[in-house]
């Protein structure tokens, strides 16, 4: 089959495979005992976070592992209101992941308020809309740097600082953007930026959480591993997997993104010339949309007829996350973006990843040069 879903998850790589192999029967031991076979178990799992520290920019000690994107993402929602017990409003992007977005109707129910941040029509978070929120009842404020849906960039920089000016945490959401553009945490603002293994050739089930220095952290589940900062024996094996992810990521950013580019714009270039009514939902600018990803609306057709037609050939895009309830609920990120229903609805996300190659993408744009010629012609008769 034809991989174009790669943003819903990636294969292990065969390199990170042969790295956590020998962490499941010939080292098992319990990073936490104290003998030989646990010292070694122990230095793993730091080697690992030295890994993922060096990636981003940080310290190893700013680096939590957990089980991946959606546990970073609310361990850091619920660790900043607790930090700062006196501010009861948060401000979260609307183009945000269900991860996030869907812990508002707890938060709301325990009395906090929640503002939404419309996205502009590119996609995109204004800081100035921040801004102009963003006050000393803030506690948080949540934008994430990739959208995974629409591949748009968000400038965090400055959605960072405008977070601080009004003494508000910022937490990034950083699964979409790492292993796809350069994440350095050092030019990043944010207090906490997630990640997830499973975006990035690693195992399912692994992920971090960047926590900067001197930011207190309240545990999501309390215990003794990870500094008192997350209860639970470590997954070694998973964590020895997402290092190496890691440091394949790292030797990925060299030349693969523009390597990526260059079979996706070919993508949208052809789309737009077998269906010129075809539109991008996105940012115009390259320098403001991740490499790998375009998401198209169709007008006049839904989506779910090409996305059924394409799977019958064994293409697999999707119309947004996977991670929605109710496939055929038009995508809340096309929404907050001004798309009608029915455009969100005739709309199809393609994520190319680090294996997909130029025949693939001949492939595709064969079938769907049939499938839209069929429709169309359909539609004329
Ligand atoms: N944030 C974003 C932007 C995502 O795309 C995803 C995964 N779909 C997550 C968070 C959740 O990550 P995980 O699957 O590791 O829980």
């Amino acid at each position: 089959f034809v991989d174009l879903d790669s943003s819903a998850t990636t294969p292990v790589s065969e390199r990170v495979l042969a790295a956590m192999l020998p962490w499941f029967c010939e080292v098992y031991a319990n990073p936490g005992s104290p003998n030989p076979e646990g010292e070694r178990a122990k230095a793993a799992v730091m080697a690992a976070r030295e890994s993922l520290a060096e990636f981003l920019g940080a310290e190893p000690r700013e680096i939590l592992l957990t089980s991946g994107g959606t546990e970073s993402n609310q361990s850091a929602v619920r660790s900043a209101l607790r930090s700062r017990p006196e501010r009861r409003t948060l401000l979260l992007s609307a183009v945000e992941h269900s991860s996030i977005l869907g812990l508002v109707p707890d938060l709301e129910r325990e009395g906090f308020t929640v503002h939404l941040i419309p996205a502009g029509k590119d996609g995109r978070i204004d800081p100035a809309e921040v801004a102009s929120r963003a006050d000393n009842t803030t506690a948080l404020v949540t934008v994430m740097y990739v959208n995974n849906e629409t591949g748009a960039i968000n400038p965090v920089e400055e959605i960072g600082e405008v977070a601080h000016r009004a003494g508000a945490l910022f937490l990034c959401d950083g699964v979409a953007a790492v292993g796809k553009l350069p994440v350095d945490l050092r030019r990043i603002p944010a207090d906490f930026l997630s990640l997830s293994g499973h975006k990035i050739h690693g195992p399912k089930g692994t992920g971090a959480l960047f926590i900067r220095k001197g930011e207190s952290f309240h545990p999501l589940m309390p215990g003794s591993q990870e500094r008192k900062r997350r209860g639970g024996t470590e997954n070694v094996p998973g964590i020895v997997g997402l290092g190496e992810a890691a440091r394949e990521s790292r030797e990925f950013l060299v030349e693969g993104p523009e390597k990526v580019k260059r079979l996706r714009d070919r993508l949208e270039e052809t789309v737009f010339s077998l269906y010129p009514k075809a539109r991008r939902n996105g940012p115009e600018q390259a320098s403001r949309r991740a490499p790998h990803m375009t998401n198209l609306c169709f007008p006049g057709i839904p989506g779910e007829k090409i996305l059924l037609a394409l799977a019958r050939e064994g293409i697999y895009a999707s119309m947004g996350s996977a991670c929605s309830t109710g496939a055929l609920d038009p995508s809340h990120v096309l929404l907050s973006m001004g798309l009608t229903r029915e455009e969100a609805l005739s709309s199809l996300r393609f994520s190319l990843g680090r294996r997909t190659r130029p025949e693939e993408i001949d492939r595709t744009l064969h079938a769907l040069g049939r499938i839209l010629g069929q429709t169309l012609t359909r539609r004329v008769s």
